[in-house]
């Protein structure tokens, strides 16, 4: 026997039967991004890994255990990327983007790569929708992104994910704040996991957004980050939720939420979901605004905002909200007799070109096995034709969800059918 292999753990295949929820949910997106003025950008799978440790944060989850890391034959340390908004920023400033427009709106559609422990809705290689917008630094601008994914949600039949929002503040008030939350984290050492008496060195604000029952109670009552904001950033977060009410998104203040990476600047915001099909995955998205991105990589000073929808997990969650779209065929052709073969071909082909999902299977056989055929591919017309029927040019249309058949002349073959599309 030959050996079989298995695919990588944590990277799934998707399917046909799967893969139109992907496709509805992608085109979707596609449309939607349009019509806020995004272009898609496609940058590469892999990266220098020093990109990653540099803009992520080397004390975040990510660069710390998760990212999936090689030395390629010539030595490189290249990373499977983990995340989008590093390699675009990357892109944007390798190639000057900011010296052709002021304001460049991009997303990116694509796998991302992180060796995290599996469960429900969260893979080893998962699939992110990413945007980013450069080159504004205005509340309204964050405002816009959070009701493109608002509007974009909706649009996917998705009501229960609900908007939360905190601000993170800048350069001029986060120590501050930090310094108090350690005072606070620290007078709860000994109650936190391991990793948080790790973070509460090296990275304090991370321990807010470990998913440690202990430590989540604990986060519950550390101080908010909202009381000590200073002016400007304070300025900047009342203008985006005022913006939200004016456009009526709504959204839930959440001061201990934190983002996983360490680029963030004052907005962030994480979309949840409520139904039970992510199980502990809940969050579908989040983003927030990073303005000292580019510049830490080496580009300008150019402010930047941006979010990323997990794709797994809202496949899963329009799935469970029932939006499955169908890859059904109008007509499955069914012949009998040589000559009708070659006509049916013909047909299915005409039919075809004019845009008509159209299915024929050359193995042919009795009329009864195509039939059965037919019903399994969940055609909703069947076509019959015969060698006595072609010589009179006509054929039998059978409604698949049953019903008598009607005899169709196949030069009206083609109107027939768009006529029954449409009706
Ligand atoms: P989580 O808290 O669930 O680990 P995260 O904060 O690490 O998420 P981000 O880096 O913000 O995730 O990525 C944005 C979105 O990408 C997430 O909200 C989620 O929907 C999706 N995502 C992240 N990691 C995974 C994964 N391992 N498998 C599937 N989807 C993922
Ligand atoms: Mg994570």
């Amino acid at each position: 026997m030959n050996q079989k292999f298995a695919g990588v753990k944590g990277m799934n295949d998707l399917l046909p039967g799967e893969i139109e929820i992907w496709q509805h949910v992608e085109s979707t997106a596609h449309a939607v991004l349009a019509r806020y003025g995004y272009s898609e950008v496609r940058t590469p799978v892999v990266e220098d890994t020093a990109l990653f440790v540099r803009s992520v944060g080397e004390t975040t989850d990510i660069v710390g255990k998760e990212m999936y890391t090689f030395d390629d034959k010539a030595g490189r340390s290249l990373t499977l990327r983990p995340e989008g908004t590093a390699p675009a920023a990357r892109a944007y400033i390798e190639h000057s983007v900011q010296n052709l427009e002021p304001v460049s709106r991009w997303y990116y559609v694509g796998p991302m790569f992180r060796y995290e422990r599996m469960k429900t809705g969260r893979y080893r290689q998962f699939f992110q929708l990413g945007v980013e917008a450069y080159g504004i630094a205005e509340p309204a601008e964050d405002v816009e992104q959070m009701e493109l994914v608002t509007h974009l949600l909706a649009r996917l039949g998705l009501t229960g994910v609900s908007l939360n929002l905190n601000s993170l503040g800048d350069d001029a008030c986060r120590p501050e704040y930090q310094k108090k939350l350690v005072g606070y984290l620290e007078a709860h050492r000994e109650a936190l996991c391991a990793e948080c008496k790790e973070r509460l060195t090296r990275n304090p604000l991370r321990v807010l957004d470990c998913k440690n029952e202990r430590c989540q109670e604990i986060a519950r009552g550390a101080p908010s980050i909202l009381e000590m904001l200073c002016q400007p950033c304070q300025a900047h977060f009342a203008e985006v939720q005022r913006l939200l009410g004016v456009l009526r998104v709504p959204y839930v203040l959440n001061p201990r939420l934190v983002r996983g990476l360490d680029y963030y600047t004052r907005t962030a915001f994480e979309l949840v979901a409520a139904d039970p099909v992510l199980g502990t995955a809940s969050a579908v998205g989040g983003g927030g605004r990073y303005d000292k991105l580019v510049e830490s990589l080496g580009g300008s000073a150019v402010p930047a905002v941006g979010f990323a929808l997990g794709l797994d997990r809202l496949c899963l969650l329009a799935k469970a909200a029932g939006q499955v779209p169908t890859g059904r065929p109008e007509l499955f052709v069914v012949t009998v007799g040589p000559a009708a073969r070659d006509r049916a071909l013909e047909l299915a082909t005409g039919l075809r070109h004019a845009g008509h999902r159209v299915e024929l299977d050359a193995r042919g056989g009795s009329v009864k096995s195509q039939m059965k055929r037919a019903d399994k591919s969940a055609a909703t017309y069947a076509l019959v034709l015969g060698d006595q029927e072609l010589a009179e040019g006509v054929a039998q249309l059978k409604p698949m969800a049953g019903g008598e058949p009607v005899r169709v002349a196949l030069d009206r073959l083609e109107a027939t059918l768009t006529e029954l599309k449409q009706s």
